[in-house]
């Protein structure tokens, strides 16, 4: 199991092995309208872009996943650990109407409903349950990681629909990879009060400099819920590594475009 490419025209996106039952993609920068530092597939509606331009990325984007951008529901990003069930009467939040309240993550089990997170090096993790027809969606950079977003997403799955973790399917999307997380002990550290000693394993000390697995802490933290390890895929790719292909904050500050990933029922 693994990701892989779906390329559609000049639209380029990514979509895992693991939710290959269920509507779902990762964007990259490939096939969107927009133009300058928001060339091309621009999903984040407030980075200065055009908003005309937003939405036709949007058109074109929810047109390759085969889903309506009526359907769309946005987080609302602040790299808290808030989860919030959505459903019908959430539809269209983010893109045509204000997001109500603050959600990192959240939960659905409603047709017609698409998820969507934004990064640029955070990290995207997306949930599906089979059996009872259920998604998640998560936007986990180190602060949500430290707060375990991935694990209290899966928990509120298991509280609102009775999803069995074992049973659960995940993907973790392209985000900064060990390459290229550079910190100061501060963040290894506010980590390991999360995952303890086993968050060790994803954390490289180089100097007096720290490398880190965002990537790699996450599946811990889902494996910690009860996910069983066949069931989750992860992106090798580093959104740092690649600037022309994805947005990194690391790379380019603030003046760039949003990724987005997207699931839907
Ligand atoms: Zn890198």
């Amino acid at each position: 199991m693994s990701f892989y490419v779906n390329q559609i025209g000049d639209l380029e996106y990514l979509c895992a092995d693991s939710l290959n039952n269920v509507l779902h993609g990762f964007s990259t920068r490939y096939g969107g309208v927009s133009t300058g530092i928001w060339s091309s597939l621009n999903l984040g509606t407030h980075r200065g872009d055009d908003p005309a331009n937003v939405r036709e990325n949007y058109r074109l984007f929810c047109a390759a996943l085969g889903i309506e951008p009526d359907s769309l529901i946005f987080a609302s990003q602040i790299h808290s650990d808030i989860v919030a069930a959505v459903d019908h009467t959430n539809r269209g939040e983010g893109l045509d109407r204000p997001v109500p309240s603050h959600r990192d993550a959240m939960i659905s089990n409603t047709p017609g409903t698409s998820l969507v997170v934004f990064s640029a090096d955070c990290a995207p993790v997306l949930l599906y349950d089979p059996d009872h027809r259920a998604i998640g969606a998560a936007h986990s950079g180190w602060r949500g990681t430290a707060q375990d977003i991935a694990g209290k997403t899966v928990l509120a799955m298991v509280n609102a629909y009775a999803s069995d973790p074992a049973r659960l399917q995940a993907a973790i999307g392209p985000c900064l990879g060990p390459c290229c997380f550079e910190t100061d002990a501060d963040v290894p550290q506010a980590i390991a009060q999360q995952l303890g000693s086993a968050a060790e394993e994803a954390v490289e000390k180089v100097g007096d400099k720290y490398y880190v697995n965002n990537s790699l802490l996450i599946r811990m933290e889902l494996e910690r819920a009860g996910l069983r390890p066949e069931c989750i895929d992860i992106s090798t790719d580093c959104t740092s590594c690649q600037p022309e292909r994805f947005w990194s904050y690391r790379r380019v500050g603030q003046n760039r475009g949003s990724l987005a990933a997207i699931i839907a029922l």
